[in-house]
């Protein structure tokens, strides 16, 4: 993988999972917390070069995937995010927490002063226990609780489990998803179709539903929704359906929610380098050249997407709720 502006901490945070992990260990809480005054400035970094741009070698994995396999890796953000203490004393449960947008999220928000619990499926172990160390390497509790959010009993039992090691709920992140391109509809059975409203959004009304008694004045929920809500592709129906879904229950819930001081929000990511794409979200000759469509040219890295993540589940962000946030590379969203 060749980088336009090649700088080595670059190629250090693409690398393998080891070398993650090794630097994530050097990161001290003191330094994560931004209170290394005295860093030198850095100049401004240009978005076009910053991350890598297609093509990308070919890779397919088996669904669910997993970030450590992909190559590039995915940055997430474990060694560059900082946090300034935004979230100090939050409680956040994320699903999908092991890699890609979870993973970020996670890093930032325990880096913000967050403790968090990630649910992720069993056989993505290995990427989640990366994120509970990057947690614990802040000095925050890292819960994990693995397990399948199709099933409505296992939803209510992680909102449980997660209130309870957690000692609360302030943060609830409805990030899971499953995406499964088909070329035809023809192709489409009612078994993926099923999955993936289970998935996306049956799942995210059940974990709502459990997690809102919890909820208090200044509790924020947040849903991954995607530029598909506004502008779907062709290949991906019943996904792009649910992602309509979720931006729709978002901003009803926002109106429902608002007089209890509930906010709920919606992100509408642009194509990003996570492990959904290679495990069966895209062809894999289309994974080659995926993001090239972009005005930007390149897909965006969960890391590019950690500050909307944070912001939304602050205090700064008051009086935004009902709103959907993209980062879609230039094309698309709301
Ligand atoms: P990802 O593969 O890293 O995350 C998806 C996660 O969903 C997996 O890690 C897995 O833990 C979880 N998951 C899937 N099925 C599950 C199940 N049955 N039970 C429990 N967990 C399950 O990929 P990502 O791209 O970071 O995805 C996060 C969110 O971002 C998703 O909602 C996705 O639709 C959305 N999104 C991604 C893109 C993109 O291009 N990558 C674009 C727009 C929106
Ligand atoms: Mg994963």
């Amino acid at each position: 993988m060749s980088f336009n502006d090649s700088p080595a901490s670059r190629r250090q945070i693409m690398g393998g999972a080891a070398t993650g992990l090794a630097a994530a260990a050097l990161v001290t809480p003191a330094f994560a917390q931004g209170q290394d005054t005295a860093a030198t400035p850095a100049p401004p970094e240009n978005p076009v070069t910053r991350y890598p741009a297609p093509p990308f070698p070919e890779q397919v994995q088996e669904p669910p995937g997993l970030a450590g396999k992909m190559d590039p890796r995915p940055d997430h953000g474990e060694t560059s995010y900082r946090g300034s203490g935004r979230l100090t004393g939050r409680k956040a449960l994320i699903t999908g927490g092991d890699s890609g947008i979870g993973r970020a999220a996670a890093i930032a928000y325990a880096r913000e002063g967050a403790d968090v619990a990630i649910n992720y499926l069993p056989v993505e172990e290995p990427d989640a226990r990366e994120v509970v160390e990057l947690i614990r390497a802040e000095g925050r509790k890292a819960v994990a609780l693995p397990g399948d959010i199709q099933d409505e009993a296992f939803c209510q039992q992680l909102v449980q489990d997660a209130v309870e090691q957690l000692g609360g709920l302030d943060i609830l992140v409805n990030n899971a998803a499953k995406q499964v391109s088909q070329d035809s509809l023809l192709d489409l059975s009612t078994e993926q179709f099923d999955a993936t409203f289970k998935t996306n959004v049956y799942a995210m009304f059940w974990i709502t539903k459990a997690a809102l008694p919890h909820l208090r004045p200044g509790s924020a929920i947040i849903s991954t929704s995607s530029v598909n809500a506004y502008d779907p592709s062709e290949n991906i129906v019943d996904y792009a359906m649910t992602k309509g879904a979720i931006m729709i229950f978002s901003k009803a819930m926002a109106k429902q929610l608002a007089p209890k001081g509930i906010r709920v929000n919606a992100v509408a990511p642009g194509p990003f380098w996570t492990p959904l794409q290679p495990s069966g979200g895209q062809p894999p000759d289309k994974l080659v050249s995926f993001g090239a469509d972009t005005p930007m040219g390149r897909p965006g890295q969960p890391a590019e997407l950690a500050g909307i993540y944070v912001l939304l589940a602050s205090d700064e962000a008051s009086y935004s709720t009902g709103q959907v946030f993209a980062a879609v590379g230039g094309r698309g969203g709301p």
